[in-house]
């Protein structure tokens, strides 16, 4: 499906870019509701919460329904082989007071004005990267932890973690982001100690806020989003991860 959304930026003066199949966009705020009607052994994740599924047992098809306020963009997959797994981020349990008292310091704020919300992440990956699950559920976690005590509480209530099939990934569907939810790609000789993994995670994560929730503009203004996003995401690498990158001294 093709589509092409335009948005007033000032009394009839419209931007509207033509659509490219691999793109970035530009596009306003609105509420998206939406019914996936798939065959049943297929496994459906999709931008929003799931509020209601409905067999159709004759026709061996699924209808799975997905509301989400305030985003400018629906994404959704559905796969065969996809395996979910869903976990909480628990804003109580996985911010320590420290880290709470370290950006409270940082950024001059109290630390009543950096409470985080709890967060259901949603993990779609096929067979073959189940084993790192593990992995991808500590990455989001920290990603969630750093962007939301520097930036604000992620504020939506899902989020939505694909790592995109092997056929999927020759068509340039990995590292990708939407709003709640975005596109990884594992590789299968990456070596762990040069992190590329948990870099894109967190800088697909990333765009949730730039520019997923600014929408500013991607077509025209890619440094407002890419630039800010990957700087941020060095600042979180160079804090949590930078211990993992660097060989000890001998
Ligand atoms: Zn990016």
């Amino acid at each position: 499906m093709k589509k092409q959304v335009c948005v007033e930026q000032k009394k009839g003066r419209w931007n509207c870019h033509q659509f490219h199949a691999t793109t970035e966009f530009y596009a306003d705020f609105g509420t998206y509701r939406v019914a996936l009607t798939v065959p049943s052994h297929y496994v459906v994740g999709a931008t929003g919460k799931r509020i209601q599924t409905q067999a159709h047992q004759g026709k061996k098809t699924t209808t799975y329904t997905y509301l989400q306020n305030d985003v400018h963009d629906f994404a959704w997959t559905a796969y065969p082989a996809f395996q979910r797994f869903v976990r909480t981020f628990k804003a109580d349990k996985d911010v320590t007071p420290q880290q709470t008292q370290a950006a409270a310091k940082l950024l001059g704020l109290p630390t009543s004005a950096l409470k985080l919300r709890d967060v259901q992440m949603i993990f779609l990956l096929p067979p073959e990267r189940v084993g790192q699950l593990e992995k991808y559920v500590k990455t989001t976690r920290d990603s969630l932890l750093f962007y939301g005590l520097r930036y604000g509480a992620y504020p939506y209530q899902t989020l939505t973690i694909v790592d995109v099939p092997w056929e999927g990934k020759h068509r340039g569907s990995s590292g990708m982001e939407y709003p709640t939810l975005f596109t990884v790609g594992g590789k299968w000789l990456s070596a762990p100690n040069t992190l590329s993994f948990e870099f894109t995670l967190i800088h697909e994560f990333g765009h949730q806020y730039f520019q997923g929730m600014l929408a500013s503009n991607e077509f025209e203004e890619a440094w407002l989003d890419e630039g800010v996003n990957t700087y941020t995401n060095i600042l979180l690498m160079t804090e949590m991860y930078s211990h993992l990158m660097i060989a000890p001294r001998q």
